[in-house]
């Protein structure tokens, strides 16, 4: 029988609970006491990005409360099927920024090497919704185009482990491929972006920390909440794991209607980041990818919601308000954070 406590999960390898994450939406709302007749649109929502939600994030989500902020992140509703103008499939232009495959060269001094197509999670206002991995998947060969794209280029100091999640990738790849970049001479920073620590903890173990720390590039994790609520015993501990090998770990949080559009929803993530050993990064507007518009807050909102936060928090607390435009050289930040 399958174990449904955080508790007995606790005893699964990262890997079996990968692969035991629910995928069917019929079994998510069971599990949660949900109404059935969401079943038939869930699934038709699901049908062009699946659902997918790892049981420990599951488990902190309250059973038979529709608006759980937890939930509204992973359950694919009718609102995905709406067509709202100014939303597309590749928001973000990526796929003109993507010279060899498996990188995306968009600004100056760093890349993003897509190191893994999956995600652990699926969230329903991922820019990436549409995103090509098939052109992405890479075999050896692809991989050797990419470290000699990133080596032919002494202009990049810093690469970005992206994906898909790259920590879905075995420590075997990562450590063969964190070793060849750190023989491109011009490199400095490995920064890692992953949701993985949040939603499978059990992931930072002994092997990943392994071969983050033997590299002589320095290692930075960008993890990804949106909630105060993602945050509980487990995924602190594996924070922890992290700071004590000396890594830095800073998050990024896309505002998000009705999940934490509101200033005291942020300034208790804020909080909650920091008593873990995280400090606040980004706090993104939402990318325009379609299928997500009702996740959307508009700017003037987020503008007021970001003051209120200044005012509130010291400036270390208070993450940048930013939004990615196609084209631009960095991210724009909207609000200042003083
Ligand atoms: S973890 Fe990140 S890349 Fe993966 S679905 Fe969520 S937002 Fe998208």
């Amino acid at each position: 029988m399958i174990p449904q406590t955080i508790d007995a999960w606790q005893i699964l390898s990262w890997q079996q609970e990968l692969s035991r994450a629910v995928t069917d939406p019929g079994e998510l709302l069971e599990l949660l006491a949900l109404d059935r007749r969401q079943l038939s649109i869930a699934l038709q929502a699901s049908m062009d990005f699946p659902l997918r939600v790892p049981r420990p994030y599951i488990n902190r989500i309250r059973p038979g409360d529709p608006d759980d902020p937890l939930l509204l992140q992973i359950l694919p509703t009718g609102r995905e099927l709406e067509q709202v103008p100014g939303y597309s499939t590749d928001p973000l232009q990526e796929r003109q920024n993507n010279p060899v495959p498996g990188v995306v060269h968009k600004y100056h001094g760093r890349v993003l090497l897509i190191v893994s197509p999956a995600c652990a999670i699926n969230c329903r206002y991922c820019f990436r919704r549409h995103f090509d991995y098939g052109e992405n998947t890479q075999g050896r060969g692809d991989w050797e185009r990419a470290i000699h794209y990133i080596a032919g280029d002494p202009g990049i100091s810093e690469v970005i482990y992206s994906g898909g999640d790259p920590l879905v990738a075995n420590d075997r790849h990562l450590r063969w491929l964190t070793e060849r970049l750190a023989a491109i001479n011009h490199l400095r920073r490995l920064r890692v972006h992953t949701r993985l620590p949040v939603v499978i903890p059990s992931r930072i173990d002994s092997h990943c920390l392994e071969w983050m720390t033997a590299t002589r590039l320095q290692p930075l994790v960008v993890i990804h909440s949106n909630h105060a609520r993602e945050i509980d015993g487990p995924v602190k501990a594996a924070i922890s794991r992290l700071n004590e090998t000396g890594i830095r770990v800073l998050n990024q949080s896309v505002l998000l209607r009705g999940i934490n559009d509101d200033p005291a929803a942020l300034e208790d993530l804020s909080e909650t980041l920091f008593d873990a050993g995280v400090l606040p990064y980004y706090l993104h507007l939402l990318d325009r990818v379609s299928g997500a518009a009702h996740f959307g807050v508009d700017r003037r909102r987020a503008l007021e919601i970001h003051r209120i936060l200044q005012a509130r928090l010291p400036g270390y607390l208070v993450p940048r308000l930013v939004e990615e435009l196609p084209g631009a050289p960095g991210k724009t930040l909207l609000g200042c954070s003083a």
